[in-house]
């Protein structure tokens, strides 16, 4: 039976990602408040944030001082663009507090609002400057079967997940998937992960061949895959890969989306696992999703060929209305400073050990496959025998299980697919990581 509440949202509110046909039935969550990693219901049940908002509460609820300065920001000058001859001070501190951290020579950052604009300008960046470059034909882009960098028609395209093409129309032309990086699922029977990490290399090095180096512009990657399952690739991966990009003159574009701003005990996920990108998009945890703000970070080269394009044909058209908002840019750079008052970062690296060997510990559980996860992330998969990981298949259900038992005892966490995601806010501390995996625990034997 439906709250009131339930009723009129299911009535009227047509919810991103949701099974719409079987929403109506179950209802919704319907939180009020937040206080740190907890969030409370309508009922004052509290909650322990196990996947931070999506991937994005990494400084948890109430800090007051984001709040002040979104205040004062608005009440100083609550709107103000970048758009032709106009600038901001906020958005000039946020980019240059981006350029002094990004984990590569960047030389300027593009704002946007969301991670799917920040992918969609990334798209829109190679295939101009692939033309201010005079190589018109270097355009496709490879992403990665499961790979998830969001919805817009450019992102979702580059997104590798089924639910985001099927009656979408889309991938869209010249975007290309790859081999996903999952040891566990894709290895061949008895191949090592630097085996198949070499493997999927040398399959990426066919595939480019197969296309033409001169049509492949860029390669985007997530450093550890997020919605799509938590994937995290073997050590040796990345390096191989970017061996092969470099043969072929081929960018790599970080999608920092998730992995940036300490996820992984690193500021950026590109330094985590030995990715040297040419170009980083960035979101979530840039404000701690006080406010929304996301950026594309770009090198000389290409802040030069758009120059030299502006030369040719004027204005770079291209730009949002709300691109480096001001209210926004100020909370983002507060947050920054916030990260480093705080030391986040080492606050992450000292619990990333506690956080994977609680992680670790649920792979004995009889419904668990494989544990997985690297720094504050991570996921357990859900299989119907453990000997032959047979899965149980999204149909059956047994994710959103947990994820429902999970949700009574007190605890947000995510199924995708047969795995269920943790990605706590970074400020959890140790006792509460215990209470996040106790209580996953509880979860996990209610579903068998
Ligand atoms: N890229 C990655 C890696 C993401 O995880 C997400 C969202 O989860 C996106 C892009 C899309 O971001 P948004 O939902 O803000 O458009």
């Amino acid at each position: 039976m439906l709250t009131n509440l339930q009723a009129r949202d299911v009535a009227t509110v047509l919810h991103p990602y949701s099974n719409l046909a079987t929403l109506p039935r179950q209802g919704t969550l319907i939180l009020e408040r937040g206080d740190g990693v907890h969030v409370y219901d309508t009922d004052g049940k509290p909650y322990l944030e196990g996947m931070a908002g999506l991937w994005c509460t990494a400084l948890g609820h109430g800090r007051q001082e984001l709040v002040e300065v979104a205040a004062e920001q608005m009440s100083k000058l609550p709107f103000a663009h970048l758009f032709s001859g106009k600038s901001h001070d906020p958005a000039i501190a946020l980019a240059e507090k981006l350029k002094e951290l990004a984990p590569t020579p960047i030389s300027k950052v593009f704002f946007c609002n969301s991670g799917s604009e920040a992918n969609d300008t990334q798209m829109k960046l190679v295939w101009y400057v692939n033309n201010a470059l005079g190589r018109p034909q270097k355009k496709k882009i490879i992403s990665r079967i499961k790979a998830y960098h969001g919805v817009t028609i450019a992102s979702a395209s580059l997104t590798g997940l089924p639910n985001n093409h099927i009656d979408f129309d889309l991938p869209i032309a010249g975007v290309r998937h790859a081999a996903c990086p999952h040891h566990y699922r894709f290895a061949h029977p008895g191949e090592s992960e630097v085996d198949f990490a070499t493997r999927l290399a040398a399959e990426l090095d066919a595939q480019i061949e197969a296309e033409g180096p001169d049509t492949v512009a860029a390669f985007i990657a997530e450093p550890v895959m997020g919605a799509g399952g938590v994937i995290v690739p073997p050590e040796t991966y990345y390096p191989k890969i970017q061996e092969v990009l470099e043969k072929h003159d081929v960018m790599l574009i970080a999608d920092e989306v998730i992995c940036g701003f300490g996820r992984l005990g690193e500021w950026f996920g590109s330094t985590a696992m030995e990715m040297s990108p040419d170009t980083i998009s960035v979101a979530k945890a840039l404000s701690s999703a006080y406010l929304p703000i996301a950026g594309v970070m770009i090198p000389e080269w290409i802040d030069e060929a758009l120059i030299r394009q502006s030369e040719k044909i004027g204005v770079f058209g291209h730009g949002f209305t709300y691109s480096g908002h001001p209210v926004a840019a100020a909370v983002a750079l507060r947050t920054l400073e916030i990260y480093e008052r705080e030391n986040i970062i080492g606050h992450v690296r000292g619990l990333i050990p506690h956080f994977q060997a609680r992680l670790q510990a649920l792979a004995d559980h009889p419904l668990v496959g494989e544990a997985r996860g690297k720094g504050l992330v991570g996921a357990v998969e859900v299989v119907a025998d453990k000997a032959t990981k047979r899965a149980f298949g999204p149909k059956q259900g047994v994710a959103p299980k947990v994820v429902a038992l999970a949700e009574q005892e007190g605890l947000i966490v995510r199924a995708i697919g047969d795995a269920i995601a943790v990605c706590p806010p970074l400020v959890i501390t140790e006792a509460q990581v215990d209470e996040l995996f106790d209580k996953l625990a509880r979860a996990l034997d209610r579903a068998e």
